[in-house]
């Protein structure tokens, strides 16, 4: 395996890894590896252990762990290797990677590497909240890890923080293990998931408390209330005996971060935006054009459906480029549009660049943006001199995908820039 014969290495069997080595297989790329830190491949639906999961690439709905082993064995019977329980540490330029396994550490490398190694949710040390470090304090990825993998119960009645999808999603997963959220809790005026997803704590009998924000955890060994504050900065605590922070979704960069690749985290009227993941253009491919990216790592979050689509059209552009047939090579054409933001009510636009020559035919259709609040007014795309070359009405909320064509807001013109802003 450690030869150095290996034409794509995916780092993360996750959705859009695995779908990414299928396309690269179809398109018939010989020597395909995806290479996974966990026992299975599946990535995060291998814990998610409720419906929906599969309907725009199987067309059948499947829990989390079903669809996991789908993608698994779509994988494997499309001739793509899968080597679990091995790490990659370190990615240095060129398609070179620094491994560990329970072979050791190894070096290999490939022509081309596709990082998919996907999202996690903020922990507590990353979040500002006082109060004591008792017991009891998870993500929903780490409940689901111990309630669908371990079959353990970490608590009886938590308290659940944060209304993105994943928070309901929580909701289920607490269900499933006979698990009574006492309340959940969100600090912006509205559910950040869309309606109607918002009226299932009342459903499930959770109350939903808005315009609220986690002031401190109490408890000595264990989590025994939490002490919450609402708009008018009143106080009071909640009895219960576990905190689950929700979402609040990072792309899991660390390995591009520490790398040599761009990150994208500009500085935005003082104030630090971008996905958080690698500086891509449209065809997914990072700074050092040996590396590409797919899936949730290009933004936080997508569904399992987008993140596989991801993986599957970034599969192609990089069958494409090992053919020789990826328009606009940085390296050789050294130009580009660079995206950038002007506003910091816009979190992040992602690709970053157009590689030139623009080709219509290939690449990601769409820039995708989000925003950091409810907003109102104008989207404007002008360009370095100030020409408004693409707008529209905008009326949207906190983390929902906002597309722009990204055919609008290339013209005749070679290289340059557009800037986004709201106005
Ligand atoms: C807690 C949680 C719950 C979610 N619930 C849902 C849901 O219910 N429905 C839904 O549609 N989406 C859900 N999502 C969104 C989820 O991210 C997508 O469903 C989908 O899994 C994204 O696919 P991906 O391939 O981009 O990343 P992932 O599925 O996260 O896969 C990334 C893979 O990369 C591996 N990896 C990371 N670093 C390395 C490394 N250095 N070396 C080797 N391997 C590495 C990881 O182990 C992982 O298997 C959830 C996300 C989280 C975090």
């Amino acid at each position: 395996m450690m030869s150095n014969k290996i034409d794509v290495i995916i780092i993360g069997g996750g959705p859009s890894g695995l779908s990414a080595g299928v396309e690269l297989k179809r398109a018939g790329v010989a020597r395909v590896v995806v290479l996974e830190r966990e026992p299975q491949a599946g990535g995060i639906p291998r814990h998610c252990g409720h419906p929906p999961f599969g309907m725009r690439e199987f067309k059948w709905i499947y829990t989390g762990p079903q669809y996991a082993r789908k993608l698994v064995k779509t994988a494997v019977e499309a001739g793509v290797e899968i080597r679990t329980l091995t790490s990659v540490v370190e990615a240095l330029p060129g398609g070179k990677l620094l491994v560990t396994s329970d072979n050791g550490v190894e070096k290999i490398s490939a022509q081309r590497v596709i990082y998919a190694t996907g999202v996690r949710e903020t922990p507590r040390s990353a979040r500002i909240i006082s109060g004591s470090r008792p017991l009891g304090v998870l993500n929903t990825g780490a409940l689901q890890s111990m309630v669908y993998l371990k079959h353990r119960r970490p608590f009886k009645r938590p308290v659940i923080v944060g209304t993105e999808l994943v928070s309901f999603s929580a909701i289920q997963t607490c269900r499933h293990m006979g698990i009574r959220p006492v309340a959940m809790i969100e600090q912006a005026a509205r559910v950040t998931a869309r309606w109607p997803v918002g009226l299932f704590p009342m459903l499930m009998r959770v109350p939903l408390h808005l315009n609220t924000r986690l002031v401190s955890i109490k408890g000595d060994k264990r989590v025994e209330a939490v002490e919450v504050e609402n708009a008018s900065r009143e106080r009071r605590v909640i009895e219960c005996d576990g905190v689950l922070l929700t979402g609040q979704f990072t792309p899991e960069a660390t390995l591009a971060r520490c790398g040599h690749l761009e990150i994208d985290a500009p500085s935005v009227g003082g104030s630090i935006r971008g996905s958080g993941g690698p500086v891509v253009d449209q065809y997914g491919r990072c700074s050092d054009p040996a590396y590409f990216a797919a899936g949730n790592l290009l933004r936080p979050v997508e569904t399992a459906g987008w993140s596989w689509n991801e993986g599957r059209q970034v599969g192609r552009w990089v069958a494409d480029d090992l053919a020789g047939d990826l328009a606009g090579d940085p390296l050789v054409t050294g130009e580009n549009i660079h995206i950038t933001i002007a506003d910091p009510i816009i979190k992040f636009a992602m690709p970053q660049k157009i590689s030139l020559p623009y080709k219509p035919e290939r690449g990601m259709k769409h820039v995708q943006l989000r925003f950091t609040d409810s907003v109102k007014g104008t989207l404007v795309a002008e360009d370095g001199q100030g020409k408004v070359m693409w707008q529209c009405s905008l009326n949207t909320h906190r983390e929902r995908r906002v597309l722009v064509p990204v055919a609008g807001l290339v013209s005749e013109r070679s290289g340059g820039e557009i800037v986004f802003r709201v106005v």
